[in-house]
């Protein structure tokens, strides 16, 4: 027989405490051994109280030994829970298994609704297939960024006014390295352009489409997070002609031969010379409408050749290779496509929306 305290003799508590639970064969069961061990009207709890009327000495050692045999309970069910919660969970498993074997007749059973596409998808799909018809092939690159990749190999060094055309989400500022949510889908060019440096691969050829995020209050053609496919080319003797070929082939094969493109002068910092990409509206076909803010015309993206400085800060001779690029939003194709006047219709997961594509 082991210490009594309080009429409560501890090590037969701890004992039966310990047989209860590894009887139990539920959580719920368990809960209650815990209740039934541990909870205000257990003997435990009566123990305790008996303390009060100990002499200090007396109530020390013995309120040692309710604390240890306190944790030696709650030990005892801890180890239980874990066999019993294991074992809850494969007898759901086993409960839920297919049984294939049952045949469900066409009659009963519901016909499965099958989904499809989302309409940025299905754009950027045929976006790469218009280029993958002109040549080009698809790469990819990482949505999350450090600042060398989306602006300062872009010839956007800190503190350039030009950063404020694309403020963004900034993840992790300063040491070692700044790392943001890409704000366009130009750092995949640089990552182009290192890698075809590193393999002796030069020219490039290639579209690469992808999420991007910018710090813009959602309106009528404005998301925070929206797509883009940018098109590079680096390769001997390009001039803007060529340039502005690729743009009306495409524009061509995508929109069809009624909708026509220009190209206006701009001004960003990675191409130099640089231009604004613009097609006519396909809403109100260029009388001027809310969408395209009374202009006929809406852009799509910009363009220009590649600045110099960006093909230095790659490693690539600027004497030897020039090249081309060009960027437009996907989300932008798709609503000029479908003539879709708020572009905020895509991401808000309406399937009255989204069905219709
Ligand atoms: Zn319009």
């Amino acid at each position: 027989m082991g210490e009594v305290i309080g009429s409560v003799d501890i090590d037969h508590l701890v004992l039966a405490a310990a047989t209860a639970a590894q009887g139990a064969t539920s959580r719920t069961v368990l809960e209650a051994v815990e209740a039934e061990f541990l909870g205000k009207r257990s003997e435990l709890a009566g123990a305790h109280r008996s303390l009060g009327s100990m002499d200090e000495q007396a109530r020390k050692s013995a309120g040692a030994v309710l604390n240890a045999a306190r944790v030696q309970i709650q030990q005892a069910i801890e180890e239980c829970r874990v066999g019993v919660e294991a074992a809850e969970r494969s007898a759901l498993l086993e409960a839920d298994r297919l049984d294939l074997t049952e045949v469900v007749s066409s009659s009963i059973a519901s016909p499965v609704r099958r989904g499809h596409q989302h309409v940025i998808s299905q754009t950027q799909a045929e976006l790469e297939d218009v280029f993958i018809g002109m040549g080009f092939t698809v790469a990819d690159g990482p949505e999350v960024e450090t600042d060398w990749f989306n602006f300062e190999a872009l010839n956007i060094p800190p503190a350039h006014p030009a950063r404020g055309m694309w403020d963004t989400f900034y993840l992790e500022l300063g040491e070692p390295e700044t790392v943001v949510l890409r704000t366009h889908t130009s750092p995949v060019q640089i990552h182009l352009m290192e890698d075809a440096v590193a393999n002796d691969t030069l020219p490039i050829h290639a579209v690469m489409p992808g999420r991007c995020f910018r710090r813009d209050t959602p309106d009528a053609r404005h998301l925070h997070t929206f797509h883009q496919i940018e098109g590079l080319v680096i390769d001997r003797g390009m001039t803007f002609v060529d340039l502005a070929g690729v743009i009306q082939t495409f524009t061509t094969a995508y929109f069809g031969a009624d909708i026509s493109s220009r190209l206006r002068p701009a001004f960003f910092p990675f191409t130099e010379p640089s231009a604004e990409y613009e097609i006519t509206c396909t809403i109100c076909h260029g009388e001027g409408c809310r969408t395209c803010s009374q202009t006929g015309w809406i852009e799509l993206g910009g363009c220009g050749m590649v600045d110099p400085a960006v093909l230095h800060a790659v490693g690539i001779d600027p004497e030897e290779y020039s090249g081309f690029a060009f960027g437009f939003g996907i989300d932008r194709c798709a609503q000029m496509r479908h003539q879709i006047a708020d572009m905020r219709a895509l991401v808000e997961n309406d399937l009255r929306f989204v069905e219709q594509f």
